[in-house]
């Protein structure tokens, strides 16, 4: 009989545990987890094997593993774990790992892991934003001018031609391209193919993206299949209402965001399409725009609630509050800046508006190795599954 030698990698182990795995060791293979989870295919369930690997240190096999993704991070086996083993946290922080260590630079993965830090991430965009500012101010005489009129316009300092539409345009293609290429790199851990525990017959890719971003997006049909999933602790019924609010939420500030950008530069060609900022209240942009922004305050509340309320088997790590507290900062800076506009407030106003820009530029530039990236990270890897008959 061939002799097997296991290789286990034990910082590998320790990571797991940092990132919040704590009591992986604690599982004895009981199986409870795998029956209670509801995403869990009949063949090779999960999270039980994930357990193994994690404890043997096998980083290779954990990494890879395609189910990784599957899981939606419900809770129900670690409510239910008699061991308290956290098998939806090891999970969860296998997965922070992985997007951790996929992207270079290393640094900033590094510094996403840990609230230290925060320091040099807000830095980077604080820095880019006050030599804007000093430019600007410089030129125009002030650090807090007035339009000719007297009113409140940022543009007169954060002119929008040349440094805010420039300097995301840059962010948002650079974050989206470093995203593409760290979903390349997962979909790589996956292959060869005969890796994937079941393979079925091979469907079109196109039909399985549409099929997941409905279940994810659409219906969230598969929050409900967690909410449904077998009786624990104390289930929070919210879950996929907050889900589907904060992704609604996105959907319109994009859309009311694409409509002002289209209306600004599409305006100099077609004077007829033109928008101009700051937009009167009335205006029914604005008003998308407002209807937006309390969605987005609504969700939150209500999955800050729910994080801050989970039960005792249950944990967040520091990547959940890192994306709801920059979440946070975009919407309340947001909402301040525009009430202290409306106030006539100007230092004020000023001021909030370059925190707004700076934690607006960390939320798009950071998006690869944050939670947000995960979900694109995950609807991937949901896409490659089902391609290959495993959903
Ligand atoms: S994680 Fe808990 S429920 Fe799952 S196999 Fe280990 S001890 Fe059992
Ligand atoms: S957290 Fe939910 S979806 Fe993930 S493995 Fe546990 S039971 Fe399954």
């Amino acid at each position: 009989m061939a002799a097997i030698t296991l290789q286990p990698d034990m910082d590998f182990v320790r990571r797991l545990k940092e990132t919040g795995g704590h009591n992986l060791k604690e599982c004895y293979q009981c199986a409870t987890c795998s029956v209670a989870c509801p995403m869990a295919p009949d063949n090779k369930p999960f999270p039980r094997k994930e357990m193994v690997w994690a404890s043997f240190g096998l980083k290779e096999k954990l990494t890879g593993d395609i189910d990784l993704w599957l899981c939606h991070n419900c809770g129900n086996c670690s409510d239910l774990c008699p061991r308290h083993a956290g098998p939806a946290e090891l999970m969860s922080a296998a997965r922070d790992i992985i997007y951790r260590d996929m992207l270079k630079p290393r640094l900033i993965g590094e510094w996403m892991s840990k609230p230290s830090g925060l320091v040099p991430l807000f830095l980077i965009p604080a820095l880019i934003w006050f030599i804007v500012w000093w430019i600007r101010a410089s030129i125009v005489g002030s650090w807090f001018p007035r339009a000719a009129d007297g009113r409140i316009v940022f543009g007169t300092i954060f002119y929008g031609d040349y440094t805010i539409d420039p300097i995301f345009m840059i962010t948002f293609f650079g974050a989206a391209f470093i995203l593409a290429h760290g979903c390349r790199k997962l979909l790589d851990k996956f292959r060869p193919e005969g890796k994937l525990a079941v393979i079925g017959k091979k469907k079109n890719w196109f039909v399985c993206l549409m099929e997941v971003l409905w279940e994810e997006t659409g219906s969230a049909s598969k929050f409900a299949q967690c909410e449904e999933g077998p009786a624990t602790g104390e289930p929070h019924k919210t879950r996929r209402f907050s889900h589907t609010m904060l992704v609604w939420s996105f959907c319109i500030l994009t859309f009311v965001t694409t409509v002002v950008a289209i209306g600004h530069w599409g305006g100099k060609i077609l004077p007829f399409i033109l928008i101009e900022t700051p937009m009167p209240q009335g205006f029914w942009v604005k008003i998308l725009a407002n209807i937006g922004a309390a969605l987005l305050i609504i969700a939150l509340i209500m999955l800050t609630w729910r994080r801050a309320t989970l039960n005792r088997h249950q944990a967040s790590n520091y990547y959940d509050w890192y994306l709801l507290g920059i979440i946070w900062a975009v919407a309340l800076t947001g909402m301040f800046t525009q009430i202290f506009r409306l106030m006539d407030w100007i230092h004020w106003a000023f001021v909030i508006y370059y925190i707004h820009l700076v934690v607006v530029w960390m939320l798009f530039a950071y998006v690869p190795w944050s939670k947000l990236g995960h979900f694109v990270y995950r609807t991937a890897a949901m896409v490659y599954a089902r391609m290959y008959g495993r959903s």
